[in-house]
């Protein structure tokens, strides 16, 4: 290991870090967390077909064991826990570790973050309550999700995670009533402490929003799904999602977008382009690196000021690809001012290593640029620095606590 990468483990190794995009439960969710249960509500899971039920525990870690979830959940557990590496063998007793520290805490999946993680603050997208923190507001501050107002026209339609419009109190009967009632209600999620609007819609369709009137939009609004055609659908979501970018200028709320992955037919983050050059006072934040496009944000970056690149997940998906981001990302993009960083999990222990993996491959990337003479090690830690906190705190004037806890 060469000297400045040794430097630079040890300098990240205590820096706080801010989290902008988590997805926790609210505490009871975790009572009785047991190993299974935590590789399936992360993404271990995605990676592991039929994952209802862990049955076969030798053949699920032959299948993932040199998945990049996989190695940072079990990185994360072993700095909680102290736990040796997960075999069929070592599997119980860890299990009983992790069920035996949440029944003694309801704040366990919390305590985790700030002592092993060194999270100081954190956005929370609760994609199954629409601008909740969860009961936390001292650790987390919501976004704002916007996937349901873009997709569905009726109030018995649901986004792709079955969030419906059901539980709002919309007007639908007058289609200019409702955007305004609409762009009222983000106003009050942003006044009630909303840092941040979120699109998923990377999952529900794809990322070409076209320009769509609002007489187009009115022809599908407060019509049930079936009696719609797809073009008229299509035109609904493309206007809302437009009305939805004017919002987060009007409020200067970051919009932060899922892009790369998702849909993957989709997904590739240039087919926001249109719609970034069109909303010059919208701050769009692209999620993911993009993955597998980390240089198409690297150029949207480079030509666009209200583009923001963002690491959110991407280290714990392909470190190496993260490690190329920041390299590519700190040269190009206008300015290293705006690169964040979300860890994108679902529970304490993955949080962990997310913020393992970061810092992983911010001492990876930022060592090689010092030992190749870009800039100097001053440099290096001042981007660590940067990206682990600092930004995140400007862009989204995020307040913390002064130190995690002991
Ligand atoms: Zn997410």
């Amino acid at each position: 290991m060469s000297t400045t990468l040794a430097q630079l483990r040890e300098y990240l190794a205590d820096l706080p870090v801010v989290s902008v995009h988590e997805h926790h439960r609210e505490d009871d969710a975790y009572r009785d967390l047991s190993l299974e249960g935590l590789f399936l509500r992360s993404y271990v899971g995605w990676a592991y077909p039929g994952h209802q039920h862990i049955a076969d525990r030798e053949g699920f870690l032959d299948h993932v064991r040199f998945n990049a979830y996989f190695v940072w959940l079990q990185q994360g557990l072993q700095r909680i826990y102290g736990c040796p590496a997960i075999t069929p063998r070592s599997w119980d007793a860890v299990s009983a570790q992790i069920t035996a520290a949440h029944h003694a805490s309801p704040t366990w999946h919390l305590d985790v973050m700030r002592r092993h993680g060194r999270y100081r603050r954190a956005i929370q997208d609760a994609f199954w309550h629409v601008g909740s923190d969860v009961g936390h507001p001292e650790f987390f501050s919501p976004a704002f999700r916007i996937n349901a107002f873009v997709m569905c026209h009726h109030p018995d339609m649901a986004d792709h995670n079955g969030t419906s419009l059901a539980r709002f109190d919309l007007p639908w009967g007058c289609f200019s009533e409702y955007v305004q009632a609409v762009k009222a209600l983000i106003r009050r999620a942003r006044a009630n402490g909303a840092v941040a609007m979120k699109s998923a819609l990377a999952y529900d369709r794809d990322l070409a929003f076209a320009p769509a009137t609002y007489d187009d939009a009115a022809r599908a609004f407060g019509k049930r799904p079936d009696a719609v055609d797809d073009a008229t659908r299509r035109a609904y979501q493309d206007f809302m999602f437009h009305v939805c970018c004017e919002i987060a200028a009007e409020l200067q709320l970051p919009f932060q977008h899922h892009t790369g992955l998702g849909l993957i037919g989709g997904s590739n983050p240039m087919k926001l382009e249109p719609a970034i050059r069109r909303h010059p006072e919208t701050t769009f934040v692209l999620f993911h690196g993009g993955y597998p496009w980390v240089q198409e944000i690297a150029g949207l970056a480079h030509n666009y000021p209200n583009v923001l690149p963002d690491l959110t997940w991407l280290p714990l998906i392909a470190p190496t690809a993260a490690v190329g981001a920041i390299h590519e990302w700190v040269e190009a993009a206008q300015t290293a001012r705006g690169i964040c960083w979300g860890g994108d999990a679902f529970s304490g222990e993955e949080s962990v290593g997310a913020a393992l993996a970061l810092k992983h491959v911010l001492a990876t990337a930022l060592a090689h640029k010092v030992d190749e003479g870009y800039f100097g090690l001053e440099d290096a830690q001042l981007l660590a620095r940067m990206i682990c906190s600092e930004n995140a705190e400007r862009v989204y004037g995020l307040t913390s606590p002064p130190d995690p806890l002991p």
